[in-house]
């Protein structure tokens, strides 16, 4: 029972925010490690099809050019007829007569307009030299019988026989050859156009939906899209880069040593285990523990996230996990790391509404059957992780599968420290900064945003020119990832100040007087992210909250509402993100963690996570009335806790608030000057002395 301890209370004045949290969303920013830069593969690209139909083009352009052929009229050539200079008629496919002159007579100036591709005058070449272009063939022929009779009429006039003979063979001897002739450019180009269109935008929309869903491979749909480390690309993780998670690191290094010495167990009869499931927030360091599994056993190393089996098109996540683990054969001994397998390993026919998510179920049936399929000797290690091992399917779980779980946890104040060690080694920091102090600054922090402050903290020092990262640059960083940038030059009203300082006094002061509520750390009216305000407070490290305590921090939470109705008898939207908090946690409060007189020791969390998608809830329509009422009676109690509270500290409330708004941001210290010393917080380290 873990209630969600909060690290913050953020304030927002705009109702229309959709992110309630002012929280960095960037927060998460895994560095995937022994991620080598890919090389620049020379492969199959989609600028070479579109330099391959540039080049076609040209190409038939060129060829289609190589001579100049003029077009003439009907004229021109019964003069050239009449010269008889021609040496052969090609009637093309009937529609059009090519006209090939005779070598001799092209130096006539007649000809002076023929020219080749190079402008050269009158040459004589394989190509045509005229074209005559006519309307019907038959029309054609009589006009240039017709013409033949008036050339040998008119040309024979007062000659001898002999030479009438002559004359009449000549003109009789043109050659009108009937050509039938394709036009394969003009063919292939009427096919080619339109499949070139449409393959371009096939290869268009493939490039945009592998883009978006992280491939670059155009042809590769069913191939499995997990990256793959081996010794070219070497995990260069080990064991050593992973701080604190000694009990995981114990498991994982079994399956290590089951990956170097397989044979120590089979010799036994026993039966290497398929795979193992790494449970556990986001940033704990699942990823890091499976590389640094891979680093130590030096074996290839399989990286894929779940989602990348989802595609759009039904079956492509089934013919991908196969593929993947064929692949994996052929790499044996390997492991293959599943990140976020609650992507395809959701229990499946539980989406009464939807009606099933075949697809998925058909990924997962094909994942199962796989690790049922190969020998528990063919070295291939499964190793998958998720946030949620509870809404996994159960078959999953069975042996033979994951039959193992690995807890990966929030990191303590002891492993924080050493996840600070090992990321700030690669920094250079004030020798003085005290590791178990930023330990004791991040509750509730896990191995990724440590990681991410340790970076932003060099960033933030570079910014200011500094030779060395100072501890209020780390103290900045761990500000800005819990609550986000600052924003010093948003708009704020003088009223509006006032009221969001009333507001963070209000809660400031509660938790001050409150024995449970978490000690303060800063208040700042500084807008940050999406927040006006925020009261920084430090949570007890502690594993179980009991009533007074979730008591006292609600009514902690309600401080600022309450602190704007005392002083200036009106309540604002600036509560929104504190009410939300409050609504979920009180909800919990009775209906979960069964802290409620009426409703009883009941709880209504449903840890296999079937009821998520049921319509009807678990308790009957009266329980359901008596949760409401519970829960309003319980928030209106901490809300006149809270007023009260206040009316009875109206001065030092006043005090801090204009304290607020002069300087901004105050700390523990002020608020010590103004309340005295908080009483708790002595009786605490007197019981944590007795404890040493
Ligand atoms: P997960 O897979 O659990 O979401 P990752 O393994 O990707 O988290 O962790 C993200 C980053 O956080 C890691 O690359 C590493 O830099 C840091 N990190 C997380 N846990 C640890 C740890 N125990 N020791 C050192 N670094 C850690
Ligand atoms: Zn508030």
């Amino acid at each position: 029972m873990t209630e969600e301890t909060e690290k913050k209370d953020i304030d927002q004045n705009n109702v229309s925010k959709d992110s309630p949290e002012g929280q960095n969303k960037d927060k998460k920013n895994p560095i995937p490690l022994g991620k080598l830069p890919k090389k620049p593969k020379m492969g199959f690209s989609i600028y070479w099809i579109y330099g391959l139909i540039a080049v076609f083009f040209l190409g038939i352009q060129y060829f289609n050019f190589s001579g100049e052929t003029k077009e003439i009229t009907w004229q021109k050539f019964e003069l050239i007829v009449t010269k008889r200079n021609i040496e052969k008629i090609v009637v093309v496919n009937k529609e059009y007569a090519e006209i090939y002159i005779k070598k001799a007579s092209l130096k006539d100036t007649l000809y002076k307009d023929i020219k080749d591709k190079n402008g050269a005058n009158n040459t004589f070449g394989p190509t045509p030299h005229y074209i005559l272009n006519f309307l019907n063939i038959d029309i054609f022929n009589k006009d240039f019988n017709d013409l033949q009779n008036k050339i040998i009429t008119k040309d024979t006039v007062n000659k001898t026989a002999q030479e009438k003979e002559k004359i009449i063979n000549e003109v009789n001897s043109i050659i009108i050859k009937p050509e039938t002739r394709k036009d394969w450019g003009g063919e292939i180009f009427g096919w080619l156009i339109p499949i070139a269109i449409i393959v371009l935008i096939w290869i268009f929309i493939m490039n945009r939906m592998s883009k978006s869903s992280g491939g670059g491979q155009i042809f590769s749909f069913g191939k499995s899209k997990a990256t793959l480390f081996d010794k070219d690309t070497s995990v260069s993780v080990s064991f050593k880069d992973v701080a604190g998670l000694e009990e995981a690191k114990v498991e994982v290094m079994e399956i290590v040593d089951f990956l170097k010495n397989p044979k120590k167990y089979t010799d036994l009869g026993g039966k290497i285990p398929k795979g193992a499931l790494l449970v556990g927030l986001p940033g704990t360091g699942k990823t890091l523990l499976a590389k640094a599994v891979a680093g130590e056993a030096h074996v290839p190393f399989f990286s894929l996230s779940g989602s990348d089996f989802v595609e759009m098109f039904v079956g492509v996540g089934a013919s991908r996990v196969r593929d993947l683990f064929k692949q994996a054969k052929e790499k044996a001994p390997c492991i293959v790391f599943i990140d976020e397998i609650d992507a395809i390993g959701r229990a499946r026919g539980k989406q009464m509404i939807t009606g099933g998510n075949d697809e998925r179920e058909s990924t997962l049936n094909q994942l199962l059957t796989e690790m049922d399929g190969f020998a528990s000797n063919a070295g291939v290690i499964i190793l998958a992780a998720t946030n949620r091992a509870d809404i996994l399917d159960r078959a999953l779980l069975r042996a033979g599968r994951f039959d193992r779980q690995i807890h990966v946890e929030l990191p303590d104040i002891e492993e924080r420290k050493a996840i600070f060690m090992v990321h700030m080694k690669p920094l250079r920091f004030d020798p003085t900064i005290n590791i178990d102090f930023l330990g004791k600054q991040t509750p509730g922090f896990s191995g990724a945003d440590i990681a991410n402050v340790c970076n932003e903290a060099a960033l933030i020092a570079a910014r200011q020119n500094k030779k060395i990262v100072e501890k209020q640059d780390f103290l900045d960083a761990i500000d800005r990832i819990v609550a986000g940038l600052e924003k010093r030059n948003k708009i704020i009203s003088k009223e509006e100040k006032k009221i969001i300082a009333y507001h963070e006094a209000g809660h400031a002061t509660i938790s001050w007087l409150l024995k449970y509520a978490h000690p303060l750390v800063k208040v700042t009216i500084v807008p940050r992210g999406k927040a006006l305000g925020a009261a920084w407070y430090l949570p007890e490290e502690r594993q179980l909250t009991n009533k007074e305590q979730i008591l006292d921090e609600l009514c902690a939470t309600l401080g600022g509402r309450a602190s704007e109705e005392v002083i200036f008898g009106t309540i604002s939207t600036g509560a929104l993100n504190d009410l939300e908090k409050i609504t979920k946690q009180t909800y919990a409060m009775v209906s979960v963690f069964g802290l409620n007189e009426k409703i009883g020791n009941l709880s209504f969390y449903d840890s296999t996570g079937s009821q998520e998608y049921s319509l009807t809830k678990p308790y009957s329509e009266k329980t359901a009335e008596t949760i409401d009422s519970e829960v309003s009676k319980i928030v209106a109690a901490a809300y006149v806790r809270a007023k009260e509270l206040l009316v009875q500290n109206k001065e030092k409330l006043v005090l801090l608030a204009e304290a607020l708004l002069k300087k901004e941001v105050i700390f523990k210290e002020d608020l010590e000057e103004i309340f005295g010393k908080r009483p708790f917080d002595e009786e605490k380290t007197e019981a944590e002395k007795k404890e040493l």
